[in-house]
């Protein structure tokens, strides 16, 4: 069984029908950049930086330790991409001891709508200069992509990419060496899935977030037990809203990735390639159980299937019975 696993961490993850798959890590701090190497990713397609910023109190990581860590984070890799996102505080990952009052007083009753993510950086924007200084100079040691997460509307885009020109200019003068980067939007909120065209003309790639995207397209709290069972990743609204994402972005000559649990949920693998979805990226513990899906499916055969789920209002079970017709290898 070790083996076998070792065996499946240097085979390509390719598709029956010759369609080659890129399988990315997620990772909380740079030294899982091992982990993410051994479970055989081709990367990290989501760096989740607030790991940095949590547990610590008031003491936030500076401008240097944070270039430090994301440049261990990058060197980790080898060349391999690595991409960061930037804060996303707030909601589920709050910061004890937060100074700004107004932080405290949004999340007393709805954190998941409140000052969380992109809009907290937004706010600080000496501290989202400060990050975005960070990542461009350890963009300087190997290819790094900048993901911004929760974005909703054309005027947080807009303001987004002010801070991040600023930051350019400043580094320009300053003579730091810097590297170039990719900038991607994370598509977690419905209003960004439902205007998409705004997003690609602005980023150089997309990452769906379906943890956020299935807690706010159906208004279940992913963190509260009482409607767990609410929380459907196959609800149809969820699955039109994904397929639309990767579509859209497919039709643009944009990367795509879905970066969610779905992504690393066997059960939606074969789904997500009929979709045409190409990245995945995921807890790297389930890199193996989803290579071994992609090693074995053939997009081509299960393409004309997603009309049908998607119209289904069972799309499990529709999904289920297309395999069943369409003779998917067991
Ligand atoms: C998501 O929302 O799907 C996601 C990947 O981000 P997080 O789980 O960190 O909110
Ligand atoms: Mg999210």
């Amino acid at each position: 069984e070790r083996s076998r696993l070792a065996r499946l961490r240097h085979t390509p993850a390719v598709t029956l029908d010759g369609e080659r798959i890129e399988l990315l890590a997620n990772i909380e701090m740079p030294e899982d950049a091992p982990v993410a190497l051994e479970a055989g990713s081709a990367g990290v397609g989501l760096f989740r930086s607030e790991f940095l910023f949590m547990g610590r109190g008031i003491d936030l990581p500076d401008e240097e330790e944070q270039y430090g860590a994301y440049r261990r984070a990058v060197e980790g890799m080898n060349g391999l991409p690595v991409t960061i996102r930037t804060v996303d505080i707030g909601a589920d990952k709050p910061l004890e001891g937060m100074t700004q009052s107004e932080l405290r007083h949004e999340s007393v009753l709805n954190p998941a709508l409140g000052l969380r993510a992109i809009r907290w950086s937004l706010s600080e924007p000496s501290m989202f200069r400060r990050q975005l200084r960070a990542l461009f100079r350890a963009a300087a040691h190997g290819p790094v992509k900048i993901l911004i997460p929760m974005l909703g509307s054309a005027h947080e885009i807009r303001q987004t990419l002010e801070q991040v020109a600023l930051v350019q200019r400043q580094l320009s003068e300053s003579g730091k060496p810097i590297g170039k980067v990719q900038l991607g939007a994370m598509i977690e909120v419905p209003a960004a899935a439902l205007t998409l065209p705004i997003f690609l003309k602005h980023f150089d790639f997309l990452s769906i977030g379906t943890n956020d995207l299935i807690q706010y397209t159906l208004a279940i709290d992913r963190a509260d037990e009482a409607v767990a069972h609410l929380y459907d990743p196959w609800h149809p609204a969820v699955l039109n809203l994904v397929y639309q994402t990767i579509q859209q972005a497919n039709a643009a000559g944009r990367g795509v990735s879905v970066c969610g649990e779905m992504a690393g949920d066997p059960a939606f693998t074969e789904l997500l390639l009929a979709m045409g979805l190409r990245s995945f990226s995921m807890h790297p513990t389930q890199v193996a159980a989803v290579k071994q899906r992609v090693l074995r499916a053939d997009t081509r055969r299960l393409a004309g299937a997603v009309d049908i789920v998607l119209a289904s209002d069972e799309p499990e079970k529709a999904w289920a019975e297309a395999q069943v017709a369409g003779g998917a290898p067991a």
